[in-house]
């Protein structure tokens, strides 16, 4: 089994409060795998740590097998390690192929100089209709980014950070702010993307974690309880327990 993603005994202390206790987290590579548990679980923290925000206590991150602990996070994204960002208005202002186009030069080196060769842009802007394809957005390339629906921008932060091609993309709730009449769609087209990169999210939402997932991981109190497939995930007695009270299924 090769793994595109692993933590081996990390932790982050504030101050004295443990946030992340002890995680060996493992991610296959090509995996669909979901990272759930209660509000204030320590999830965020864990994905801060994975993308170089937040520096461990101790413990080490491996992307593909290569230690990338002490890498600072523009590192990891040349590495292959990409989150999600918010559009900014910059983008929303730019239309859906501008924005895309956009993050692709960025990618390729171009940048945002006006005197880049025209065939490079051309080239970009192919790339860029390509990721908007798979992500089924062609029919909004040419709509502002800012005037898409919630569900659809969601989207276009995911073209803009799979044009940094990445290997393992990391999603914090990316259904946040969606209406659920957009949210499943949303997840159905994050499913499908190509199996070249593996996508380890947050969600909180069970029936979209269990729909998507083939894998998932259950933090509670900063320390992983267990990780399993989502069949496993259902039976288990203390995840139960932990969700009482919490929208399982809702
Ligand atoms: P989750 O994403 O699972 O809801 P977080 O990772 O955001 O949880 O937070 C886990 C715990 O760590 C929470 O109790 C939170 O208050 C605490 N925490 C997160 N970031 C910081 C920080 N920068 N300083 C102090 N405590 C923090
Ligand atoms: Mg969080």
């Amino acid at each position: 089994m090769s793994y595109a993603l692993q933590t081996r005994n990390l932790i982050k202390k504030f101050g004295g409060f443990v946030a992340t206790g002890d995680v060996s987290l493992n991610v296959t590579e090509g995996a669909r795998h979901a990272l759930i548990g209660p509000n204030g679980a320590g999830k965020t923290t864990l994905i801060n740590l994975l993308t170089g925000f937040l520096t461990p206590t101790a413990g080490a991150v491996f992307l593909n097998g290569e230690e990338v602990t002490g890498m600072a996070q523009h590192v990891r994204v040349k590495h292959g390690l990409v989150r999600t960002f918010q559009i900014n208005q910059l983008f929303a202002d730019m239309t859906v192929l501008e924005s895309v186009t956009m993050a692709v030069c960025e990618q390729r080196g171009l940048g945002a100089r006006w005197w880049r060769p025209v065939g490079a842009y051309a080239e970009a802007a192919d790339q860029a209709a390509q990721l908007l394809a798979s992500l089924r957005l062609l029919d909004v390339a040419f709509e502002r980014t800012g005037s898409l629906a919630y569900g659809r921008q969601r989207l276009i932060e995911i073209a803009l950070a799979l044009a940094a091609k990445p290997r393992v993309l990391l999603l914090d709730e990316p259904a946040a702010g969606v209406p659920t009449s957009e949210s499943q769609e949303l997840f159905e087209t994050i499913a499908q993307l190509p199996r070249e990169v593996t996508i380890l999210l947050i969600e909180h939402d069970m029936d979209l974690v269990f729909r998507f997932a083939e894998r998932i991981s259950v933090l509670v109190n900063g320390t992983l309880l267990v990780e399993d497939t989502p069949d496993a995930i259902a039976r288990h007695p203390r995840v139960k327990e932990v969700y009482l009270g919490e929208a399982v299924g809702g």
